[in-house]
């Protein structure tokens, strides 16, 4: 098992770096060009027989699974990872015009992730074309989810799927043994795997892991998401690289069935609560949820407000009460807040000072 120490890919706090630091970082072979001429990066790992293809940063502000593919280059070259047997092909970004403006959709506005039918982008049909070519026995789909997502009222720091092949989400034989081999991995990691779910099986036919599962291309999705106070999502890299290359060295013979087991994961979960809020004369709870945004090259953070009234059902990942909160502004859905909330001074969205 990697941990935060062993990579600083895996323990630098930012949650986005620059493309054009990814680009210098490693040597990169390039395989064709975004709709805006971005090169597409290519590395190879390793020279053994089994091939696997690994790629992340489809949805462009979604920076977690390019940290877990950089972590896992930076452990190869250092060679503290073994990959005896296997060649790893990864790109590290997908969808470089979407990430250079953190944002889900290419640079002409299309969500590459309901393109796996008509192909009409550039990068989805480069991506698919591949694949194909590598002819990998595994695939590995990284993505990132938001944190509206909990399992059983802990945020979903992780969610793993082996896609549906079809409408009537049957288990194939292929998805049967790609379960097992997850099960497997996730049983020879022995961690606690509170936090850990399962996502939705619905079946959508444009999506890639889907159309991969339906084409013979067996796959794992990894979502990161958020643990509690870890936005920069460095709980979700750890886990992410190492169920990864446990899935990887794994055996579709295992007749484990943890990840059948896993619970599926859930919506609704707010961010931060405070309850008690005095309101136009009334107590009430306020959800202040977390904005993240790329401007050129600097990063920040919005706070806004999520929801307000009465909240007392909806899970949360902190709750502070906030009796002592002084407001000095109205609280407006989705606008940025400003006020003294208990330890927490907000203005314009900005978080002031956190006692
Ligand atoms: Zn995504």
């Amino acid at each position: 098992m990697f941990s935060t120490s062993d990579s600083s890919y895996l323990s630098r706090n930012e949650w986005y770096i620059t493309y054009e630091e990814i680009r210098t970082t490693f040597d990169w072979e390039i395989i064709g060009y975004s709709s805006e001429e971005r090169p597409l990066l290519y590395k190879k790992l390793g020279n053994g027989p089994r091939s696997i293809c690994i790629w992340a940063g489809m949805h462009g502000n979604e920076t977690t699974g390019i940290f877990i593919v950089l972590s896992l280059i930076d452990l190869f070259q250092k060679k503290q990872i073994d990959l005896t047997g296997f060649t790893l092909h990864i790109l590290p970004v997908v969808n470089p015009d979407a990430y250079v403006r953190y944002s889900r959709r290419n640079g002409l506005g299309i969500d590459l992730n309901r393109d796996f039918r008509a192909f009409q982008t550039i990068e989805s049909a480069k991506l698919i074309g591949w694949i194909k070519m590598h002819e990998p026995e595994l695939c590995f789909n990284l993505h990132d989810q938001r944190t509206i997502f909990h399992v059983e009222g802990s945020p979903a720091y992780t969610s793993l799927l082996v896609p549906s092949a079809d409408k009537s989400r049957s288990v194939t034989p292929s998805r049967k043994a790609t379960m097992a081999r997850v099960s497997g991995a996730l049983d020879t990691m022995n961690v606690d795997l509170t936090g850990v779910g399962r996502y939705t099986d619905e079946f959508y036919p444009t999506a890639i892991g889907d159309y991969l599962m339906a084409n013979g291309y067996p796959n794992v999705l990894i979502e990161s998401g958020v643990a509690v106070d870890d936005f920069s999502r460095l709980t979700a890299r750890v886990f992410g690289l190492n169920v990864l290359l446990h899935t990887i060295h794994g055996t579709s013979e295992s007749t484990s069935s943890t990840y059948d087991n896993l619970p599926l994961n859930e919506s609704g979960m707010l961010e931060w609560v405070f309850t008690n809020v005095l309101y136009a004369h009334m107590r009430v709870d306020v959800a202040i949820k977390r904005i993240q945004y790329v401007n050129g090259h600097a990063t920040g953070v919005l706070y806004v407000v999520d929801d307000l009234g009465d909240l007392a059902s909806r899970p949360r990942m902190k709750e502070v009460d906030g009796t002592a909160i002084g407001l000095t502004q109205p609280l407006l859905l989705d606008k940025p807040v400003t006020g003294i909330f208990g330890e927490y001074l907000f203005e314009e969205g900005q978080l002031i000072n956190q006692g």
